[in-house]
C-alpha cells in the first residue's frame, strides 16, 4: 500500500514540467490525482494516460489559475469525481526574465497574477475542503536565495510564495492542515527550454556553483513534494525546502 493511498490531490500545471513528475509521482504513491492544465489538454491527457497505465487513478481538468470562476469549477471537480481532498500543490507558474529598464505592467500582471493570485485563489478554494492531516505544498524557487539579474519580477513573485507559506501554515495549522514549500533551482523541463535557460551561460553558471554538478529533473523534485504531502512529514510546517543539488 502507497504512503498516499485513500488520499487525493490536486497538482496544478501539471500538464507537463515540475507539475506533471509531481502528479506521476503522488499517484505512484497511492493518491488520486486531478491533473491540472491551462492550454496543454493533450499533455495532460498523456500525464493522466501514463497514471493509468500504471495502474492508477487521475482525470484531467483544465482551469486558469488566475480565474477565480475556473479555480472554484477546478475544486468542485476534484470533489464530485473523488469526494474529498487531502493535498494541494501549487505548482502553476510562469518565468520570463526582463532588465529592469524593460519590465511592463503587462508583464508584472502576468507574472503576479499566475504565480501569486493563481496560488491564493487555489489555496482559499481548497482550504474549506481540507481537514486534519491536508498538506497543500507550493512550489517557490531558489531564486529567492541566488536573486538572478534581470529576474526583479519572476524572483518577486516567488518572495511572494515563501511569505504566503508561512503565513498559511499559521492561519491553517490550527485546522491540522500543513503548508510548506519547495524551491527548486533550475530544473529542465518544457518551459526551462523554451526560456532558453537550457543550454545558456545561466545554466552553466548555476552549474559550477552547485555542489552536486548539475541542475535538477522534475524526478528530483518530486519524491520531496510527496513527502511533505504524506504523513510522514506531519510535524513539518511552515518550511521552505531549497531542491537546489546543494546551490545556495
Ligand atoms: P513549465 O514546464 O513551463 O510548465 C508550467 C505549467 O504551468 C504547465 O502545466 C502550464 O499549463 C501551467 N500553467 C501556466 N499558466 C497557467 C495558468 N494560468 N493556470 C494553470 N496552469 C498554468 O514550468 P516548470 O519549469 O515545470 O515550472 C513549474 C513550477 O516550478 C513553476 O511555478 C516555476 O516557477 C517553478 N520552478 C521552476 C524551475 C525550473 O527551473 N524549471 C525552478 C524553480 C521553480 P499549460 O501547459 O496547460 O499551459
Amino acid at each position: 500500500m502507497g504512503k498516499l493511498q485513500d488520499k487525493v490531490a490536486i497538482v496544478t500545471g501539471a500538464s507537463k514540467g515540475i507539475g506533471a513528475g509531481i502528479a506521476r509521482r503522488l499517484a505512484g504513491d497511492g493518491a488520486s490525482v486531478v491533473v491540472n492544465y491551462a492550454s496543454s489538454k493533450a499533455g495532460a491527457d498523456k500525464v493522466v494516460a501514463d497514471i493509468e497505465a500504471a495502474g492508477g487513478k487521475a482525470v484531467a481538468v483544465g482551469a486558469d489559475v488566475s480565474n477565480k470562476a475556473e479555480v472554484d469549477a477546478l475544486i468542485k471537480t476534484a470533489i464530485d469525481t473523488y469526494g474529498r481532498l487531502d493535498i494541494v500543490v501549487n505548482n502553476s507558474g510562469v518565468y520570463q526574465f526582463a532588465k529592469i529598464e524593460e519590465t511592463t505592467e503587462e508583464l508584472y500582471r502576468k507574472i503576479f497574477d499566475i504565480n501569486v493570485l493563481g496560488l491564493l485563489l487555489v489555496a482559499g478554494a481548497a482550504a474549506p475542503h481540507l481537514g486534519k492531516g491536508g498538506s497543500i505544498i507550493n512550489i517557490g524557487s531558489a531564486v529567492t536565495r541566488v536573486v538572478p539579474a534581470e529576474s526583479a519580477i519572476y524572483s518577486g513573485t516567488k518572495g511572494a510564495v515563501d511569505a504566503i507559506t508561512g503565513v498559511l501554515s499559521r492561519e491553517l495549522g490550527p485546522r491540522g492542515i500543513r503548508v510548506n514549500s519547495v524551491n527548486p533551482g533550475m530544473i529542465e523541463t518544457e518551459g526551462t527550454h523554451t526560456a532558453g535557460f537550457i543550454g545558456s551561460e545561466l545554466q552553466t553558471a548555476m552549474e559550477s556553483q552547485t555542489p552536486l554538478g548539475r541542475i535538477g529533473k522534475a524526478e528530483d523534485i518530486a519524491p520531496i513534494v510527496a513527502f511533505l504531502a504524506s504523513d510522514d512529514a506531519g510535524w513539518v510546517t511552515g518550511e521552505l525546502i531549497l531542491s537546489t543539488g546543494g546551490l545556495r
